[in-house]
């Protein structure tokens, strides 16, 4: 089968494996599409260097075959399925996952291939292996929107960690991928109102067309109604910020976006104290998440919302254009269909 594995910045190269064989509780998926998030643009611009590398979490697929033990599962996935992909590994022994955390399992991530690349997800090839409880029907939807999956599982667990509730006032920083799933999904479950924060005027223009109820510079953020819940989807102490500007009195602040080499934000105390905030983070999903996630998926009810985030769909022979394109330009989502 086919397989892209970038060997170093800006390149990437089509190898050739072995389809992978399957153990009686996994399950063959032939890859409808992959998402390329900024983990893969960071792989491919080489400011995460991790070499030869098999990248593209963000996967939907259709089942090939089953192992005997999954397919006597209840809810297995049948032959021909249309499905969105966890393709995190989650350890289940670690005092996170036993704690009920997985998504901060301690166990290090990633898997070898046979030809000795690092897999990272391995999504960008024709076919991939996967364990059957992380596997998630989706009903007869466009496979583009399937591949949301993981994406849209870590809004829900973004929301889980806000504690949200339906009639809260939500503000969302920034207007980007993650951001617009937060606006989706907030209109989804009853907001009282959505705000985007965003710099760029096009992406303000763009989330208004979505239904946001305003959306303003981050200098005019003193014009809203603060806010019950604010999602920080930008990795900045700017971000922070105005998060904290957008608050009102006994708000939950979700750190959503992050990145290692962001320099740290002041923590205004006193404010925090005095006004009853709680600053959380939320990294990555869990199978609850999943759970939810594949429902919305299936109900067909965000599809126009979605639509609207799918920036282009290329084909695996093309996929140095597909990471050229997320990596250099500003885009929602970038696809890539090996079929
Ligand atoms: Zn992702
Ligand atoms: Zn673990």
């Amino acid at each position: 089968m086919r397989i892209a594995v970038v060997t170093s910045p800006g390149s990437v190269e089509i190898r050739d494996i072995p389809v992978p064989g399957i153990g009686e509780d996994d399950v063959l998926v032939r890859i409808t599409a992959c998402g390329l998030c900024t983990m893969e643009a960071k792989l491919y611009t080489g400011a995460m260097p991790v070499y030869p590398v098999a990248a593209g979490h963000e996967v939907s697929g259709r089942v090939e075959r089953i192992g005997a033990r999954a397919a006597a599962l209840e809810d297995a996935p049948a032959v021909g399925d249309l499905v969105t992909l966890d393709l995190l590994t989650r350890c289940g022994t670690c005092r996170n996952c036993r704690a009920g955390d997985s998504a901060v399992c301690a166990s290090p991530q990633g898997s070898m291939l046979p030809d000795g690349s690092i897999g990272m997800g391995s999504g960008l090839a024709e076919y991939v292996r996967v364990p059957a409880a992380h596997v998630w029907p989706v009903g007869d939807i466009d496979p583009v929107h399937a591949a949301m999956g993981e994406p849209l599982a870590c809004v829900v667990h973004s929301f889980r960690r806000a504690g949200y509730r339906s009639g809260d006032r939500v503000a969302v920083i920034g207007g980007g991928f993650m951001g617009r799933l937060h606006l989706l999904l907030a209109q989804h479950e009853q907001a009282r109102s959505v705000t985007v924060v965003e710099t760029d005027p096009e992406r303000r223009s763009a989330a208004l067309d979505a239904g946001a109820d305003d959306a303003v510079a981050p200098e005019d953020v003193g014009r809203l109604a603060p806010a019950d819940v604010v999602f920080v989807t930008i990795a900045s102490p700017e971000a922070i910020g105005t998060a904290f500007r957008t608050a009102a009195d006994g708000a939950r602040l979700v750190l959503f976006g992050g990145s290692h080499d962001t320099p740290d934000a002041a923590l205004p105390g006193y404010e925090v104290h005095r006004r009853q905030l709680t600053v959380t983070g939320s990294y990555s999903q869990e199978p609850a998440d999943w759970r939810t996630a594949a429902a919305l998926l299936r109900s067909g009810t965000l599809a126009d919302r979605l639509a609207r985030l799918v920036t282009s769909r290329h084909e695996l022979a093309d996929v140095d254009k597909a990471l050229t394109e997320s990596s250099g330009t500003p885009v929602y989502r970038v696809f890539v269909e090996p079929r």
